[in-house]
């Protein structure tokens, strides 16, 4: 059986494949009523390339699936505006209407010191704020980046940002959004690479907990991390709701060839050893491994989803998108037949061990959530 676009999640994994073109009239409202792009990692848009100004993140499809945008003009699908609806059509046949996601208060507020907090936090998907922490990574230093990984490039983009922001201003900017904008439940903090892997960890770790207390009781936290060496240190995970690790790649010759500086640094074993003992001190289903979809051939991906699942961590996958200023910028993004295999084991996965998958009910790069939520069932 084939995808139904008229099912919010086959429409979101056809989506993040094939990206989407948005039309000049349904950008209007971007930056001001609505949310523009502003994420300081993960540029995919080729708006620089094509002259759109602004696109939007993300767009909320029908039953509140929150899909994010990969701008390509050449796309089946379009994101059109006409008389105060926002809609999407696919080869110009009507599919949905959609929601965008509505311009946060904390965008245009500032911390006591005058500085805009956006310089400190940023939406990560209509119902989860983000910290980035490090950004910048020593694989770009070392010139061992992830071929993917557009964190140097994207960050010269955004002039304002700090290279690491102090923390007692983070913590003042999440304190000040709770306030004005009580839609969020997920805090998300991720970091580029510091050449101290423990010390990177334990800096991240140490915030969570200066943080968490003044969290909102359905606040879950999400860490994106560089895994420490000394696994001593992974006790401090107990903190974290959804901790993940980015092993990214699971074949032993591509992991060396698309993420060196991972496979130098820590090694592709090493990932493993974590996860098994992160499932020792925390159980079966707590850690998650995030992969890449589109950059292994699809029986290796199978294969690294079905034995993480065995050691007792949730796969998860991110679609590939090409990112600007990246090693692997003119490589296409997968299929969708590819992304339909991909999408099924891991509903059978998340089935087989009970397992849920991190911000299940916003996550916008993937549509693992969906997987659980059962909207791929009939695949
Ligand atoms: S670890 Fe890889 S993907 Fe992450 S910031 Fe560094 S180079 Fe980029």
């Amino acid at each position: 059986m084939g995808l139904d676009l008229h099912n919010p999640g086959h429409a979101k994994l056809s989506l993040l494949c094939e990206g989407i073109n948005i039309l000049p009239e349904a950008t209007q409202e971007l930056g001001t009523k609505f949310t523009e792009w502003t994420n300081s990692y993960n540029n995919s848009s080729q708006k620089l390339k094509e002259g759109i100004n602004v696109i939007p993140e993300e767009f909320i499809l029908p039953e509140d699936v929150v899909c994010g945008v990969r701008y390509r003009p050449s796309s089946p699908w379009k994101m059109h505006f006409d008389k105060s609806k926002y809609f999407l059509t696919y080869d110009d046949e009507y599919i949905c209407e959609i929601n965008l996601p509505p311009r946060p208060a904390f965008y245009s507020k500032t911390l006591s010191n005058g500085e805009p907090i956006v310089h400190y936090v940023t939406t990560y998907s209509v119902y989860a704020i983000g910290i980035f922490l490090n950004r910048q990574c020593h694989l770009w230093k070392d010139k061992m980046p992830c071929a993917f990984c557009s964190i140097a490039p994207t960050s010269n983009n955004f002039h304002n940002s700090h290279e690491t922001p102090p923390q007692e201003k983070i913590i003042e900017a999440i304190k000040t959004i709770q306030e004005s904008d009580p839609r969020f439940n997920y805090l998300e903090i991720s970091s580029g690479s510091l050449s101290d892997y423990d010390k990177g960890f334990s800096e991240a770790l140490e915030l969570v907990k200066k943080i968490k207390p003044s969290l909102k009781k359905d606040m879950k936290i999400h860490t994106l991390v560089q895994p420490p060496h000394n696994f001593d240190l992974l006790k401090m995970l107990e903190l974290v709701d959804e901790p993940t690790f980015a092993m990214e790649i699971w074949n032993p010759e591509l992991f060396k060839e698309i993420v060196p500086g991972k496979e130098h640094f820590y090694g592709r074993e090493k990932f493993l050893e974590l996860f098994k003992e992160g499932t020792r001190l925390f159980g079966k289903g707590k850690l998650s491994c995030q992969f890449i979809a589109g950059l292994e051939p699809l029986e290796s991906l199978i294969e690294g989803i079905h034995k993480v699942a065995e050691i007792g961590a949730v796969p998860q996958q991110a679609v590939f998108h090409p990112d600007l200023g990246t090693k692997l910028a003119n490589k296409e993004p997968p299929s969708l037949e590819f992304e339909i295999e991909v999408i099924k084991t891991l509903r059978d996965v998340y089935k087989k061990y009970n397992y849920k998958p991190y911000r299940h009910t916003c996550r916008r790069s993937s549509p693992d959530g969906e997987a659980y939520k059962g909207y791929f069932d009939n695949l």
